[in-house]
């Protein structure tokens, strides 16, 4: 471990998601719908980063994320590193990737969208930007920012 990840304890199985961008890991805990009543959790937020300025670091014990937690995360933090943990040793270490296009992830934020109709139909969209992220819906052209994605979790 690098010595700027050691500021809070080590934990025994979980997540850490790291070099997330600054001021960013409130968000990120409320899509993840933490805190729970049970789950510990450590947050660390605007601490030094060697290679970020600042950064945001989140330790979630006892839990890991799916597929889904992690598509979200992606567009809440693309620069972050998750990190699972068991029996304390690191068995992945990822930094984790925006796709081209994404299913069933977010809601198109145009009332009026197909997707947002009675149809069963998935929403999906084309990543026009990664950082900052700009995502357009394939059926309406809406397009939307970090707010609006934000503001869904
Ligand atoms: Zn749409």
């Amino acid at each position: 471990m690098v010595k700027d990840e050691l500021k809070v304890k080590r934990i025994k199985n979980g997540t850490v998601i790291d070099h997330i961008k600054a001021n960013r890991a409130l968000n990120i805990l409320s899509m993840l719908n933490l805190p729970d009543d049970e789950t510990p959790i450590m947050v660390a937020i605007n601490v030094e980063s060697s290679h970020m300025g600042k950064k945001d670091i989140i330790k979630i014990e006892g839990r890991e994320l799916s597929q889904e937690e992690v598509d979200k995360l992606v567009l809440l933090a693309p620069q972050a590193t998750l990190n699972i943990i068991r029996d304390y040793e690191n068995i992945r270490k990822s930094p984790v990737e925006l796709k081209d296009e994404l299913v069933g992830v977010v809601k198109c934020s145009n009332p009026n969208c197909i997707t947002n109709s009675n149809e069963p139909i998935e929403n999906r969209f084309y990543v026009q930007n990664k950082e900052p992220v700009k995502l357009r819906c394939y059926y309406c052209e809406r397009t939307m920012d970090y707010e609006d994605i934000e503001s869904q979790f």
